[in-house]
């Protein structure tokens, strides 16, 4: 066991390479928070990532994981999940992985309740390959592939998520770790699929620390999380803008619907061979 592990039982042997000041090291404050406190269920534990810089975190994180390829971080975790279903899976995607190449995959995964946890950093530009927009960043941004501003508006995610059935809709911001781990707790605690949009600052290609820190307040207790309009009425208070508006955090909503698997399940019973013993005179 190296010193690194001895302080820190979740530490492994990957030197972190994140930016200095990267959102992502929030998000993995805040997960292994959550894990310290579940270390008797960490064998029961997966986190499944996509590609991208915050792909990154399945090497930092000393549990079961799988690296999976862009876009595909749901159909990897579901996998997971059907194969042995007694097992939590945690997906972690980015903006580009869970909002562009993996949106199909997305809606569906809230639309059938799948019973996973999905994490999204969210920094709103591709950071991997150096700045390019994506489908959070804000009109007029420029990047790499947009030198004279983007034409395009942001989808807002937790709207999407909230009109395809997903079952617990939450927003934390990466320069929050105690709030996120609350978020991230309750996610694992939820049955369904449950879905964590993370404000997560890109330092080096799209700074907004200075905006969020400014902007984000936490959901009060007057927020009630099982009222679908009040959620639809608080996700539609921001739309991904970086103009001065406020930005709930926090969890919009949850409510209880049946697992896919409880509604696909085929009701167990004998199987009827008579007509087939009859035929060989058993
Ligand atoms: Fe973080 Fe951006 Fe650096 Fe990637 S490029 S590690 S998202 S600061």
């Amino acid at each position: 066991m190296s010193l690194a592990q001895e302080k820190d039982p979740l530490a492994t042997y990957a030197e972190i390479t994140w930016c200095p000041g990267c959102g992502n090291f929030g998000i993995l404050t805040a997960l292994k928070r959550v894990l310290k406190e579940r270390s008797a269920e960490l064998n029961r534990l997966v986190l499944v990532s996509g590609i991208g810089c915050h792909g990154k975190i399945v090497d930092y994180v000393a549990i079961n994981s799988f690296y999976s390829l862009h876009g595909r971080v749901l159909p990897v975790a579901w996998g997971i999940k059907m194969a042995r279903p007694e097992l939590s899976v945690v997906g972690h995607a980015g903006d580009g992985d869970a909002y562009g190449e993996g949106i199909a995959h997305l809606i569906f995964a809230a639309k059938r309740n799948l019973d996973l946890t999905f994490i999204v950093h969210n920094n709103s530009v591709y950071g991997l390959t150096t700045g390019q927009f994506t489908p959070t960043s804000p009109k007029g941004f420029k990047g790499r592939s947009t030198p004279k501003g983007s034409p395009e508006s942001p989808i807002n995610p937790l709207e999407l998520m909230l009109s395809s059935g997903a079952t617990f809709v939450a927003r934390g911001y990466a320069g929050r770790p105690q709030h996120l781990a609350q978020l991230i707790a309750e996610a694992l605690n939820h049955r369904g699929f449950a879905f964590i949009d993370v404000l997560q600052p890109c330092y080096t290609f799209f700074n907004t620390y200075d905006f969020y820190n400014r902007h984000v307040r936490e959901i009060g207790p007057e927020h009630d999380p099982s009222d679908f309009e009040a959620a639809w009425h608080l996700a539609r208070r921001w739309s991904y803008t970086y103009e001065a508006e406020e930005i709930p955090i926090g969890i919009f909503y949850r409510t209880e619907k049946p697992l896919y698997e409880e509604a696909v399940r085929v009701p167990e019973k004998e199987p009827d061979l008579s007509g087939h013993l009859a035929r060989y005179h058993l």
